[in-house]
């Protein structure tokens, strides 16, 4: 350990005594316990998963609550001043798409109005998802803590510290969004309890899959790709995604390989586990009805739509550090650590059972 930490708990080099995770559950036991956590068709809607439109359609709706916070205004700068330059001073957001903005003098086209995640600033792309002209995105990384982004420290609402090429956003839009097409759906009766998690980056067609990871109910790691996106790259996203460009250079795998793939081994009793899985199933287009949400499992105490962070239950319920790096998220890392997050509910719930109940079968061997 070196000795210039002075937060132990908060350093990335500092293990902490890891709780002992309860991985000796036995598969049939496991599903058996784990059947009282199984989002409910109304919950799963009210977290905006998808749901398939109408039986055998490959068509799917999502319902997107408003943004859990208000955001703060989002303030005009000149961004004709040199400081915001594109790519002056830019992270991963310089995009990888060397596009080329429509020219004013262009006849007039339809364009549609987007809302920028980062920045909140509105910008228009055209039906096709070329920008119509270049306006650079100034934002704040962070999050919000104590009036304080955490990326520089300055007050809410001051001039963003991170500089990228082109706005971006999420694909979809509060409210009602759909028929959005292209979803798949489990028809074999394959079982067995998976743990999944996806990166995305941003293209014209907002948030589209990039990477995705599959944990198998002991740990072990089943799947794992990079994808292709099916629509120019404006930025990997690499921060927080951990996706390079080059990663999704050399990708060979389509979203319809991805989805053929973990059909495979995917069926209608099985039960996927994540963090926020509706992200993850909105960016594979998988309609799946049994799932395990550890945003449901542990919720914020100020309630839905708050949620808690997954990097935030690892330290407390785990006491183990993730997403610390400089290299971005790992689905691998994330994965496991949504099913530890699960098993340990389960051990915790077992536990407290055993106090009331002399003998409990549906844990073995803990
Ligand atoms: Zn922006
Ligand atoms: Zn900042």
């Amino acid at each position: 350990m070196h000795n210039f930490c002075i937060n132990l708990q908060r350093c990335c080099f500092y293990v902490p005594p890891t709780p002992p995770t309860p991985t000796s559950i036995a598969n049939e036991d496991l599903k058996e316990a784990l059947k009282h956590h199984i989002l409910s068709p109304e919950r799963m809607w009210t977290l905006g998963y998808p749901v398939e439109l109408e039986p055998n359609s490959s068509k799917a709706v999502v319902y997107i609550n408003p943004p859990p916070r208000p955001r703060p205004l989002p303030t005009h700068w000149n961004v004709n001043a040199p400081e915001f330059v594109p790519g002056s001073q830019g992270d991963s957001g310089r995009g990888s798409w060397d596009t080329t903005p429509r020219s004013d003098s262009d006849e007039e086209v339809d364009t549609v109005e987007h809302t920028c995640v980062r920045c909140d600033r509105q910008f228009q792309m055209t039906a096709d998802g070329e920008f119509t002209k270049f306006d650079t995105c100034i934002y704040h990384w962070g999050r919000v803590s104590e009036s304080r982004y955490s990326c520089c420290k300055s007050l809410v609402g001051s001039k963003g510290c991170t500089v990228a090429r082109f706005h971006v956003w999420s694909g979809t839009r509060p409210g009602m969004n759909g028929p959005l097409e292209g979803y798949v759906r489990a028809r074999s009766r394959r079982g067995g309890v998976y743990a999944l998690d996806t990166e995305m980056c941003y293209t014209s067609a907002g948030l589209e899959l990039a990477s995705v990871a599959v944990i198998a109910a002991d740990g072990q790691l089943v799947y794992q790709e990079f994808v292709k996106p099916s629509s120019p790259v404006v930025d990997a996203n690499t921060r927080f995604s951990g996706i390079r460009p080059r990663d999704l250079a050399l990708a060979t795998k389509t979203l319809r390989d991805v989805q053929d793939d973990i059909l495979e081994f995917v069926g209608t009793d099985t039960i996927l586990i994540g963090h926020a899985l509706e992200n993850d199933l909105r960016a594979l287009k998988l309609l799946h009805s049994a799932v395990v949400d550890t945003c449901a499992m542990y919720p914020h105490p100020r309630s839905f739509p708050m949620r808690r962070s997954l990097r935030a239950l690892s330290e407390e319920v785990l006491g183990r550090m993730i997403q610390c790096g400089s290299a971005g998220h790992s689905p691998v890392e994330d994965a496991r650590t949504a099913l530890d997050l699960v098993l340990m509910k389960l051990y915790e719930e077992r536990a407290s059972r055993a106090i009331l109940q002399p003998y409990d079968p549906l844990i073995s061997g803990i």
